[in-house]
Parts: structure tokens; sequence; C-alpha cells
């Protein structure tokens, strides 16, 4: 079966975690446990009837500030780069954060997502979309679950049918 690493990563209390908790067990906690190291663990999708292995690392530390070993990045085929709808300090600078992706993984599918939707009304998120240095892949709630399965499905629809490069 084909097996891919998928590594979520972005800037602290984002969510990434819960997003890992919510794909991987159906759970949710409001609690904060900032985490240590790295979680791996895999789920089996099933892709237009293929099945395809995911197998997802969730990690601690910021992206560009080198607190992550490179390693845990080597070998990638999907990154999920994950912000905070609620707080402009987690996506004012995702340049440089997608730049230093993009630099150490050229061929990898990166997907930016906005997450905490529960939070915001609707006009504030319209207004938060309209400020966003780069437009979003995926905007989900690991609280609710909004987007979490169809997030996932999309990554690994893209890792199984890559786009021809010409
Ligand atoms: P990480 O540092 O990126 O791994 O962030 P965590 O997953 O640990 O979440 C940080 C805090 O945000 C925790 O208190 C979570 O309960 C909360 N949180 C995460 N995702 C959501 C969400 O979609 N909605 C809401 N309301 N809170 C969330
Ligand atoms: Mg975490």
């Amino acid at each position: 079966m084909i097996s891919k690493k998928v590594v979520l990563t972005g800037p602290l209390g984002v969510g990434k975690t819960s997003l890992f908790n919510r794909f991987l067990y159906q759970r949710f906690s409001e609690e904060y446990l900032s985490t240590i190291g790295a979680k791996i663990d895999k789920k089996v999708l099933d892709i237009d009837g293929r099945p395809l292995t995911l197998m997802v690392w969730d990690i601690a530390g910021e992206v560009t500030q080198k607190q992550v070993p490179l390693s845990y990045f080597l070998g990638a085929s999907g990154i999920i780069y994950v912000f905070d709808l609620s707080r402009p300090a987690t996506y004012l600078d995702m340049e440089q954060d997608l730049a230093y992706l993009r630099k150490i993984l050229p061929e990898v599918c990166l997907k930016i997502v906005g997450n905490k939707t529960d939070l915001l009304e609707p006009p504030t998120l319209a207004r938060v979309l309209k400020d966003l240095p780069h437009p979003p892949d995926a905007l989900t709630s690991a609280k609710t679950g909004e987007n979490v399965e169809a997030l996932f499905q999309d990554l690994g629809r893209a890792l199984l049918n890559p786009r021809p490069t010409s």
C-alpha cells in the first residue's frame, strides 16, 4: 500500500495537535498541552477507492526558529501549515515560514489552513480572509470538526495524483 508522510506545522497554539487528535481519534480538548518533540500516528484513507496510508506527524516548535529538527521534515510528501484565524500574530508573518518550507522541501504538497473558524462570526471571517497575506487552502475547526476530514482527503488526493510537471 502507498504510504505518505504528512507534517503539521505552524506557530504555537494554532491547533496543530487539536487537528491531529480530531483527524486520528475524533476527539477535542479545550486544554492546552504544549507538544514535546513529535507524535506520529497513521490512518488509512480511501481516495476514490484507492487506499492511502497517511503517516501524520504532529511536531513541536516554531517553523523558522530552527527549534524544529530538520529531520522532522525530511521525507515529507505533504505539509499542513496551520494558522489561527482569531490571532493575526499567527498569520501576518506566514510568508517567511512558507518560503523556508519551500526551500527545504521544494517538491512538497503544501496546504495552508486557517483553523478555529468556530470562533469567528461570518463578517469577521470575511474581513480576516481579505487581510491574509496568502489565500488559505482550507478553513477548519478542530473543535467542531468542520472540514478536518475534507482537508486530509484533499491532501491525500493531491498526493496520489501529483500534477504533471511540464
Ligand atoms: P498547537 O500548539 O498548534 O498544537 O495547538 P493546540 O492544538 O494545542 O491548541 C491550542 C489551544 O487552542 C487549545 O486550548 C485548543 O483547545 C484550542 N483549539 C485548537 N483548535 C481549536 C478550534 O478549532 N477552535 C477552538 N475554539 N479552539 C481550538
Ligand atoms: Mg501541539
